[in-house]
């Protein structure tokens, strides 16, 4: 069989849906199947998935993908995972039954924990040794939420009884018929329990936040074998290879493999990552440190901003307002005007994410006149994505990173208007690649890496395939003097 018949098997697990898609080895893509699942809010700020539901529509993607590829003649390498992050789960060691739902990264139910333990004055230290803040978004505080809200699950995760694992952790235990319980690097990083400097769990961290160390899963590189997926699951043995978050897969699917590498996803937030090299920078400017891959048994570092609200404000827009007819008009209305006409949304639906970090913070439109119409609101609500952009840039940079381009992907860069603007805005060209799944390109790199079919992470470079540059075309003037009207509304968000 020649190389061009063999592929990788791309897991994405979201926080929708899951995918399942085959790569071919030079990083096209031969199928894809998607299975949406509930969302369940079960209280005001809570947000969980049943276990049952991720597991089972991973296992519905996985096996059509599968059969699509013996039925093409495809040979299957191994299996690549990514993941939805920091999202939760407790399951019994020897049955493999969780003991409640998914706490999903979105949830805020552990607010009041992370203000007490602020209040208690352990930010810094957090800080230090995790490169996180007290923040709900992280996993240490879910799961403790888990053993002090089910009954008898302290005792029992105290005797060892009990595995704590995020989504990755869960599906290769489930993939591996309970035979593995182990993680990778990235996904550790993002639990508040890892010591991303000396690369294992933190016994501090663990006694600060009250989780047993025998609940946690051994932590791997993010390449290199982390068990076999069984006959029973997919329908062949296949080889689990490669594994990551889904913020740090984009990373590699990018191709951001050098220091000052940066890439932005415009979703429903967007979460920018920048490479920093083999040194964790300590970020002065309430930027995440974490680990944006590890190999070989050494990490790379990133130093990542997330912004809550990016094409939610579109949806917004479309869904909430009435506005809009699609997310898609959003370009014509925007392109439709001039200039702002002074008119600015600060799009705090959910409060502030990187670098204001202000969760009570609420959203504003400014400059309203009688000539304001929708394609004002929808040219706003567009332009707030690149001057939110323009903020983290500007984090980064006094963080001490020094860019030369972004690299954008997310369902948002579709909008050729908007990817115009932010390159103007931020004054740096905007790479849009031709795959724009760099999640699961990122899963089958790794998995490509780790079933040793590629020798180097480098060496995939060239799969990264530039579909447009956008080049900053603005005056300094002027682009100076809109900023300043978003720095002001701003200021006045963060005032109220
Ligand atoms: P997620 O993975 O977070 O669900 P996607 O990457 O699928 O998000 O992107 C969907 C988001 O992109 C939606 O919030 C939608 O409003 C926005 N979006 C999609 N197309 C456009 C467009 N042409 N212009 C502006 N926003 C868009």
């Amino acid at each position: 069989m020649s190389a061009d018949d063999s592929a990788i098997l791309a897991i994405d697990q979201g926080t929708t849906s899951s995918r399942a898609i085959l790569f071919s080895t030079d990083g096209q893509i031969l199928g894809v199947s998607q299975q949406e699942f509930e969302q369940l809010f079960p209280a005001d700020g809570w947000v969980e998935h049943r276990a049952t539901d991720i597991w089972q529509s991973v296992l519905n993607v996985g096996r059509e993908m599968v059969a699509q590829a013996k039925a093409s003649g495809i040979h299957i390498l191994s299996v690549g995972i990514t993941n939805q992050r920091e999202t939760s789960l407790v399951w019994d060691r020897q049955s493999g039954e969780v003991i409640y739902n998914a706490i999903v990264w979105q949830d805020r139910r552990t607010a009041d924990h992370c203000n007490n333990l602020r209040q208690e004055g352990y930010l810094d230290g957090v800080k230090a040794a995790s490169g996180l803040l007290l923040d709900p978004y992280f996993s240490a505080t879910k799961v403790a939420w888990i053993l002090d809200h089910v009954a008898g699950a302290r005792q029992r995760a105290e005797k060892g009884e009990l595995c704590f694992g995020t989504v990755d952790s869960y599906l290769i235990w489930q993939m591996t018929g309970g035979k593995r319980h182990v993680t990778d690097a990235t996904n550790a990083s993002r639990t508040s329990l890892y010591n991303i400097h000396k690369g294992c769990w933190d016994t501090e961290l663990c006694a600060l936040f009250n989780v047993p160390a025998s609940m946690l899963p051994e932590v791997l590189d993010s390449a290199g074998h982390f068990g076999d997926c069984g006959a029973n699951i997919f329908g062949q043995t296949l080889p689990i290879c490669g594994v990551a978050g889904d913020q740090q897969a984009a990373t590699i699917g990018q191709a951001c493999l050098n220091k000052g590498a940066i890439k932005s996803t415009y979703g429903t937030g967007c979460f920018m990552l920048v490479n920093t090299g083999h040194d964790c920078l300590a970020t002065k400017n309430n930027l995440l440190s974490t680990i944006a891959y590890q190999i070989d048994g050494q990490p790379t570092y990133g130093l990542e901003g997330s912004i809550f609200i990016s094409g939610a404000a579109i949806q917004w827009l479309r869904d909430g307002m009435g506005l809009l007819s699609s997310a898609a008009e959003s370009e014509r209305l925007a392109s439709s005007l001039a200039g702002n006409d002074g008119v600015y949304m600060v799009p705090a639906l959910t409060g502030l994410g990187a670098p204001h970090w202000s969760p009570d913070a609420r959203g504003a439109i400014y400059g309203l006149t009688r000539d304001t119409g929708p394609a004002h609101f929808a040219r706003a609500a567009l332009e707030s994505v690149a001057y939110q952009t323009f903020d983290l840039i500007e984090a980064m940079r006094a963080d001490g990173i020094e860019p030369n381009a972004l690299r954008v992907d997310g369902g948002m860069v579709a909008n050729g208007w908007l990817m115009q603007f932010m390159a103007d805005i931020i004054n740096l060209p905007v790479d849009r690649p031709v795959v724009t799944e760099t999640t699961a390109l990122g899963a089958t790199i790794l998995a490509l890496l780790g079933c040793g079919e590629i020798n180097k992470i480098d060496d995939i470079t060239d799969i990264w395939k530039q579909d447009k540059q956008f080049v900053p075309n603005m005056a300094t003037t002027d682009r100076a003097a809109i900023l300043a009207g978003w720095q002001t509304a701003i200021e006045r968000t963060l005032l109220d």
